[in-house]
């Protein structure tokens, strides 16, 4: 697989910009190299090279009519508005993420100061000069659209997000888009305030970290303040929060629906080449190369015949010739996703909404709203309150991010199409307009049909390629054996399923199992109650479910064959080696899961109770999720000091009440 994992594009380091050596540092304790906010490279690439609003076009024009004439509106011919976030009259920064602040190539000092707090919050905008009304850059809102619920939802927009500027980490070149969540209304809010509430704000600033933490590709958030004088109308009155985002880049299959839906076809194709020449590092060289041969096409292509229409029979054959620049970049926008997804399914995270509005161009888990990780096993859960349909269920994650990248697939229909004419004069400027009759356009038609099936098999292969691997991860298992997804991960699936046992305490438990002395079957059973929550141990399963606690016997002690295999050569574990295995198996599954009703205590504690360091206790775990225990110890050079009751309270047991939650959209 040439596809990067997706995981923060990197770009070279700005042109003459050499990295600050350590000494360049005015704080050389600093845990990670890092300069003031003030020295963070910054640009605003997105902006200088799309089209803007047509109403502001310079930033000034936007700066001078004062916020609140700002109306909802539809917005043509443009990829963003320029447009300020409100003025925060009061704020407090509740917490900010230390591997935030190390990514972006921040001194870890440089939260404290007022310049980060004015930021954070929009009060502070970098590369504007306000007196002379003239600057590099200034803020900006991005305009797309999106198919939500499977629906045409027209235009939609940054509602409520404010980007205001890309920053370069100077240490490692990556190049971030830096926004603000909750920074009040713009051209896109339609109906709605521009505000977040501080629930869901603490929501996804956590989230976003936490999978981070884990290896999820996702956006990610640097910093969460309270607006203690807002009070925003949801169901009831909150107060309101803004949460400092970034991501490399904010683009997602909406931003091509909009000019696809509108017939913007020169907009369509703009966007394309932006995105391969300034996001996507390494451009239009480092997509994958052409599908000569597509190797090996997944047995099962159920996936496949539904979505496109086209019977897996006829979609084999030799496209390579036909595939231009634009086919290799949905195909690896496509690769990007499968990887997220896979990701996404192997530590069962449910985003809630995944319309085509909240699907990264580059494969990044985004846009945290109903989001939940399965408690107990059960694929049908959605998190979304709303989704009667289950559409964005667990089990439907694979098909649906499928789904939507066929809207992309519609959007870039006539450029995949085009083959090698993609840049003929008559293409470019009339497309297939200039055919008089239908049927002179079928086998242009035909071509791009064939690319989108073909690419469909590349999801699904490296989707599974990706899963199985994660998985495997899981298991502890360090060699591939092609039975692995059928003989091992379906059937525990399934016993987990029908037990109701916790899917990520269940990896948990299982890494922490001492194979040394080898396990006898006596010892199994007194291991079997440890993957089940205290408060529901195996003696209170129904009667009918007793016959199931047999299957999960012989399913450990296949697991434990494996692993000698894997770890010794088939012979039983020694103590240097089991350890040595408990430690690799840890260091994927996470001890510490932000569940459901974890975020209910903290949000009620922050904003009822007016505690603080609740929040940032629930970041460190969230940072360090894989530890045994975090209490009285040193991350990252500075002594922890946590709670350990608390600790072990939110790594436990999931209280009756507290499984499998569900929220509304409203946020
Ligand atoms: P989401 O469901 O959060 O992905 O949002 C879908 C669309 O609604 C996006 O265009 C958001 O910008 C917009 N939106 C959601 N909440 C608000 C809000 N409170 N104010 C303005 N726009 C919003
Ligand atoms: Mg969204």
């Amino acid at each position: 697989m040439t596809a990067s994992t997706g995981a923060g594009p990197r770009t070279e380091a700005p042109d003459g910009a050499s990295p600050p050596s350590n000494a360049d540092n005015t704080q050389a304790q600093s845990p990670w190299p890092g300069v003031t906010l003030a020295a963070l490279p910054k640009s605003w690439t997105f902006t200088s090279s799309l089209p803007p609003d047509p109403m502001y076009p310079p930033p000034a024009e936007s700066h001078r009519p004062p916020r609140h004439e700002i109306h909802p509106r539809q917005v043509r011919h443009a990829l963003f508005t320029w447009v300020r976030p409100e003025p925060q009259s009061t704020s407090e920064l509740l917490a900010v993420s230390p591997a935030a602040m190390r990514d972006l190539g921040l001194l870890a000092s440089e939260a404290e100061t007022e310049d980060f707090k004015q930021t954070v919050v929009g009060n502070k905008l970098w590369g504007w000069d306000e007196e002379k009304e003239t600057g590099e850059g200034y803020p900006w809102a991005q305009c797309y659209g999106g198919w939500q619920f499977g629906s045409w939802a027209g235009q939609l927009g940054d509602g409520r997000a404010i980007s205001l500027f890309e920053a370069t980490n100077p240490f490692t070149g990556a190049r971030y888009e830096v926004q603000l969540k909750g920074a009040g209304i713009t051209p896109y809010s339609r109906f709605a305030d521009g505000k977040a509430v501080l629930r869901s704000s603490i929501r996804e600033f956590i989230v976003s970290e936490y999978l981070h933490a884990i290896g999820v590709p996702t956006t990610r958030a640097l910093a969460i303040s309270l607006l203690p004088n807002e009070r925003v109308r949801r169901e009831r009155i909150e107060p309101g929060a803004i949460v400092v985002r970034f991501a490399p880049s904010w683009l997602r299959i909406g931003t091509f629906d909009l000019p696809r839906m509108r017939g913007d076809r020169e907009l369509v194709r703009q966007l394309a080449t932006y995105l391969a020449e300034h996001v996507i590092p390494g451009g239009w060289e480092a997509l994958p190369a052409r599908l000569e041969d597509p190797s090996s096409p997944p047995q099962d292509e159920s996936i496949l015949t539904p979505l496109t229409g086209i019977p897996p029979s006829e979609i084999q054959g030799s496209p390579g010739e036909e595939e231009n620049r634009f086919a290799r970049l949905f195909r690896h926008i496509a690769r990007l996703n499968a990887l997220m997804v896979a990701s996404l399914q192997s530590y069962a995270f449910t985003n809630g909404v995944l319309n085509t509005d909240n699907t990264s161009l580059l494969g990044l888990s985004m846009d945290y709203g109903p989001f939940a990780f399965l408690d107990v096993f059960d694929p049908s859960y959605t998190p979304n309150h709303d989704d009667d349909t289950l559409r964005y269920s667990y089990r439907n994650q694979p098909t649906i991010i499928w789904w939507n990248l066929v809207r992309l697939a519609e959007a870039l229909g006539e450029l995949l199409a085009a083959g090698g004419e993609v840049d003929e004069e008559w293409f470019v400027s009339k497309g297939f307009s200039k055919f008089e009759s239908e049927e002179a356009t079928q086998p242009y038609v035909r071509r791009a049909e064939k690319i989108i099936a073909q690419a469909g098999q590349e999801y699904k292969a490296v989707f599974l390629a990706e899963y199985t691997r994660l998985m495997r991860r899981r298991l502890g298992f360090r060699t591939v054996n092609p039975d692995d997804l059928e003989g091992f991960i379906s059937p525990l699936l399934d016993t987990m399923e029908s037990l109701s046992l916790d899917y990520n305490l269940f990896f948990r438990t299982l890494s922490s199992i001492p194979l040394v002395p080898t396990p006898t079957p006596e010892l199994w059973d007194t291991v079997l109650p440890k993957f089940f929550y205290p408060s529901t141990p195996p003696s209170s399963l129904p009667q009918d479910k007793a016959p199931l606690l047999k299957d999960l016997t012989t399913w450990l002690e296949k697991w434990h064959e494996r692993i000698k295999q894997d770890w010794n050569n088939g012979n039983p574990l020694i103590p240097e080696i089991d350890q040595e295995r408990i430690k690799a198996m840890k260091g994927v599954n996470p001890k510490f899961v932000p569940r459901g009703w974890i975020f209910d205590e903290v949000i009620r504690r922050v904003e009822k109770d007016g505690e603080r360091n609740v929040l940032k206790r629930l970041l460190h775990l969230s940072l360090h999720p894989f530890e045994d225990n975090w209490a009285g110890r040193e991350f990252d050079g500075v002594l922890y000091e946590g709670n350990k009751d608390e600790e072990e309270r939110w790594t436990s047991d999931v209280p009756k009440v507290g499984r499998m939650l569900q929220c509304s959209c409203s946020s």
